[in-house]
């Protein structure tokens, strides 16, 4: 496979951005290679700029569950642009996005938008701990949430990857009051709780952990999160930037019938334009400026291009709801043709599946925290990587990652993945 343009643009990038990229893992670094560039996408499929076309399991990392660019949502934007790309004033269509987000979700009364995961996951905080009148917040070990400081401490994703727990520049005094607990170990929450009695405003939890490959997080962990924060006056956030809308229409909290006191939301309600929103029940909410004391702000919140594009993919998974059954069916029939290869070879690396996010762990046993996912072995991942690439398949980068699926992938799609798998895995057994 031919990667010579993306080589110079990379020479080049490198020069004017850190690492050549503008987000860590597009540098291909945890599994050895340079990034490609891309030049276009369609449906389940990515070009690069050397015109290698892959399978696409990136998929923007979660946005786009209907594919690239499904005309369908696309339709129309230059009438949007047209009109104008940011006001600065509110507009009619923020109304309606909001309306849907809130009818979507039961625990939540209204909502308000930024423009990212992370600016939603720090603004929900910073609420929930005006609303507690607490500093202290608990999160999980192996869950992201951003890369705001509170909440960069032993967290997955970029850096579970690179192996960087906290980040330089981010001062002790900061993260001194963020808890970490076990993901899906209700004994070290309440643990955490004794030891904070009365402290803690907020537990932050990915309800399905997914940038720690693929957890699903326990219905009874979660139930337990829910009544022990009721019962301590604590605000129960979930962090739905990846579930929201993925999982089901109404995200983890509709998949696992718990009501969190706040959501976070991202990536897919913008269907690949930036934003992010977050919500809550109305008193917790009414705490937020202008009508609350709490200060959140945003130039391009509810940006009109964002709310365009989001608006359509809501509304179009809102009315086709049996397309998560469609997504769930692809994601299985990928795992059990995962694991009959696996088995065909004698070898005892786990699928994790939930919905439409899968994830293939090279360790054996059940993977129900960050503890086991760190007995991966990540220089095979980066064998089964290169080969996969090398048969046209694009995963995400790094061990730690989940493969996301869209409606667009197709059954030859699976299956030529499927069969890429296989070999892949042949060449692990070798090695
Ligand atoms: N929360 C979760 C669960 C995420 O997966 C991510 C990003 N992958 C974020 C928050 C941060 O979102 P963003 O990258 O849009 O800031």
């Amino acid at each position: 496979m031919n990667h010579s343009k993306s080589s110079i643009l990379y020479e080049e990038a490198v020069k004017y951005i850190p690492g050549g990229v503008n987000s860590p893992v597009r540098a291909f670094k945890a599994v050895g290679l340079e990034p490609i560039f891309a030049d276009y996408a369609e449906g389940s499929r990515l070009t690069d700029v050397d015109g290698n076309t892959y399978i696409d399991y990136i998929c923007s990392w979660g946005p786009l569950l209907l594919g690239h660019s499904p005309k369908a949502i696309v339709e129309g934007i230059e009438e949007v642009v047209a009109k104008g790309t940011s006001y600065g004033v509110a507009t009619a269509i923020e109304v309606e996005m909001a309306k849907l987000l809130v009818e979507a979700y039961s625990a939540i009364d209204k909502v308000r938008m930024v423009n990212s995961g992370t600016e939603a996951t720090m603004s929900a905080l910073r609420v929930a701990r005006g609303y507690t009148g607490r500093n202290k917040i608990l999160k999980f070990e192996g869950c992201y949430h951003g890369h705001s400081d509170a909440l960069l401490v032993q967290s997955g994703s970029g850096t579970l990857t690179y192996g960087v727990p906290t980040s330089p520049g981010v001062p002790e005094d900061v993260v001194k009051h963020t808890l970490v607990a076990r993901y899906n170990d209700l004994a070290s929450v309440h643990a955490l709780f004794e030891a904070n009695k009365g402290e803690i405003a907020a537990v932050i939890v990915e309800p399905i952990a997914g940038n720690m490959g693929v957890i699903e997080g326990k219905k009874a962990f979660l139930q337990g999160l829910r009544e022990l924060c009721s019962k301590e006056g604590t605000v129960l956030i979930f962090d739905e930037v990846i579930t929201g809308f993925r999982i089901a229409y109404g995200g983890a909290s509709e998949y696992f019938g718990v009501a969190p006191d706040m959501v976070c939301f991202g990536k897919i309600i913008g269907a690949g334009l930036p934003v992010g929103a977050y919500g809550g029940k109305s008193e917790i909410m009414d705490m937020v400026s202008p009508i609350g004391t709490v200060y959140q702000a945003g130039t391009l919140s509810g940006n009109p291009l964002a709310m365009y594009m989001g608006k359509k993919n809501l509304e179009l998974l809102k009315t086709n709801q049996e397309v998560y059954k469609v997504l769930a069916t692809k994601a299985t029939k990928l795992t059990e043709g995962f694991k009959a290869n696996l088995e065909k070879l004698g070898l005892e690396f786990t699928v994790n599946c939930v919905g439409s996010l899968v994830c293939l762990f090279f360790a054996n046993g059940r993977i129900e925290n960050y503890d086991d996912v760190k007995r991966c072995d990540t220089e095979l991942f980066t064998i089964y990587y290169k080969k996969m690439m090398e048969k046209g398949i694009l995963l995400p980068p790094a061990q730690f990652e989940g493969m996301f699926l869209s409606a667009a992938h197709s059954d030859e799609d699976i299956e030529a993945t499927i069969k890429a798998n296989y070999e892949a895995l042949e060449m692990v057994k070798i090695y």
